[in-house]
C-alpha cells in the first residue's frame, strides 16, 4: 500500500532530527552547536533546578507513572494541588488537568458543544482546536483572523438558528505572535448569549504581572473556559482548563480525553507545580523574554523593514512560498541557528514563514547575530518575501 498525502508541502517532507544535548538557548545536533530559536520553553524553566528537584522527589514518593486515569486509581493529591495552583493563577474557581493541550481542546470542546450548537472560531486557531470542533459535531463557522466585524456578521446571521453558541480564540496566536481582543470578545459574547473559550497556550508564563497570561483577574470572569499548557513557558508537560466549579464537575463527567486517558505522571505534575510557584519569584525571566522580543522586533524593522504584528516572543518572518521558507531556514542553520520553517497546513497556503521563538535564555548578541544571518539570507532568498 502506498500512502498518498494530499497537501502540497509533501514535496518538502518534514523529518525528525534528534538533539544530542541541550544548553540554555542552545541545541547540539550532529556535533554542531546551534542557537535555538525554535523552542517554546520561553522562560528556560525546563532545566530549572526547582523543576528537576520537584520531579525527582515526586518520582520517589509517588512513582514514575499514575497507573490509571483519574477516575480509576490515578487521582493523587498532587493532581489536586496543581489544579488549585492553576485556578488561583488564572483567577477562576477551579481547574482540570488534561494530558496535553491537544487533549484539553479535543476533550473540552466536544463536551460542551454538539449537534444543534454552533462554534465561531478564529481562522488561525490551532489544529487541536479545529480537531475538537470537528469531533463535537457542532456547526463550524470560521471568522477572519482577529476581525470582530467578521465574527459579528456571522453571529447576527446565525445566532438564532442554534442552541448553544461558543466563540473560540487564542489569546496569543501561536504562528502570528499577535493577540486577541479579549475585552471586546467578552462584550460580543455577552450580547449574543454565547460562551467564550480562550486558549492561552503561548501566553501563560510570559504575560501578566504574575505570569497568568493575557487573561488577567479583570478579564477572567468574562471568559468561561481558559485553556493553558504546561509544556511551553512552564517547562513541563500537560495542560489545564480553568473554569467554574460547575463546569469542572461537568467536564469530569463528559470530557472523553479526560475520562479515558491515564492521569499525568507524578514527576510531571510536581514539576508543573514547581513551575507555577516560580512564576511569582522569577519575574525577571518574563521581563527578559519581552525585552529580547522588543529588541528583535526593533532590529527587524530597522534593518530589514519587517514589522511583524504584535509585541510577543513569537516573531514570524513571512516568506511566502514554502520552498523559500525552507531554503531560508537551511541558510540560517548553516550559519549556526536552529530555526524552523512553518508551512501549510500549519499556516495558510502562501504564508510559509520562519517562526522565531525568543526566550529568556537568549542574549542580545544571539539576536544581533541572527539578524545579520537573516539579512544575509534575504539577499539570497528575498524575492518571495511579502
Ligand atoms: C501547543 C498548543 C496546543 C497543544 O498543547 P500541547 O500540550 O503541546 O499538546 C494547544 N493549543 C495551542 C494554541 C497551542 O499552541
Amino acid at each position: 500500500m502506498t500512502i498518498s498525502p494530499n497537501y502540497s508541502s509533501m514535496s518538502l517532507p518534514r523529518h525528525l532530527e534528534p538533539i544530542e544535548a541541550l544548553r540554555p538557548g542552545v541545541v547540539i545536533i550532529g556535533g554542531e552547536r546551534l542557537v535555538n530559536f525554535a523552542s517554546n520553553d520561553y522562560l528556560g524553566l525546563a532545566h530549572h533546578p526547582a523543576l528537576i528537584k520537584a520531579g525527582i522527589e515526586a518520582m520517589d514518593r509517588w512513582g514514575a507513572g499514575a497507573g490509571a486515569s483519574r477516575l480509576m486509581s490515578g487521582d493523587m493529591e498532587i493532581h489536586h494541588e496543581l489544579e488549585r495552583a492553576v485556578a488561583f493563577l488564572k483567577g477562576k474557581e477551579a481547574a482540570l488537568i488534561f494530558g496535553s493541550g491537544y487533549l484539553a481542546n479535543t476533550g473540552t470542546i466536544p463536551a460542551i458543544c454538539g449537534h444543534g450548537d454552533a462554534i465561531f472560531s478564529d481562522r488561525l486557531n490551532h489544529a487541536s482546536i479545529i480537531d475538537g470542533i470537528i469531533l463535537s459535531g457542532a456547526r463550524f463557522f470560521r471568522f477572519r483572523h482577529n476581525d470582530l466585524e467578521s465574527l459579528e456578521a456571522l453571529l447576527r446571521e446565525n445566532r438564532n438558528k442554534y442552541k448553544n453558541i461558543l466563540i473560540l480564540v487564542e489569546s496569543l496566536y501561536s504562528m502570528e505572535g499577535d493577540e486577541a481582543m479579549i475585552r471586546e470578545l467578552i462584550d460580543t459574547k455577552e450580547r449574543y448569549g454565547a460562551m467564550l473559550m480562550v486558549d492561552e497556550a503561548h501566553a501563560v508564563g510570559v504575560f501578566g504581572d504574575n505570569g497568568e497570561g493575557l487573561i488577567d483577574s479583570s478579564l477572567a470572569d468574562g471568559v468561561d473556559l481558559i485553556i493553558g499548557t504546561f509544556g511551553k513557558a512552564l517547562g513541563g508537560y500537560g495542560a489545564f482548563v480553568a473554569v467554574s466549579k460547575t463546569l469542572k464537575n461537568f467536564l469530569v463527567n463528559k470530557a472523553r480525553t479526560f475520562i479515558f486517558s491515564t492521569a499525568l505522571p507524578p514527576p510531571v505534575v510536581s514539576s508543573n507545580i514547581a513551575a507555577i510557584k516560580l512564576l511569582a519569584s522569577e519575574k525577571k525571566r518574563r521581563e527578559k523574554v519581552l525585552k529580547n522580543s522588543a529588541h528583535m522586533r526593533a532590529r527587524l524593522k530597522r534593518q530589514l523593514g519587517i514589522n511583524p504584528a504584535g509585541r510577543s516572543q513569537i516573531v514570524p518572518v513571512i516568506v511566502g512560498e514554502d520552498k523559500s521558507a525552507v531554503a531560508l531556514a537551511d541558510h540560517l542553520r548553516a550559519l549556526g541557528f536552529f530555526v524552523k520553517a512553518v508551512r501549510p497546513p500549519t499556516v495558510p497556503e502562501g504564508s510559509s514563514r520562519i517562526r522565531l521563538s525568543i526566550t529568556a535564555d537568549h542574549g542580545p548578541r544571539d539576536i544581533d547575530m541572527l539578524l545579520e544571518a537573516l539579512a544575509d539570507g534575504f539577499s539570497y532568498y528575498g524575492k518571495g518575501i511579502c
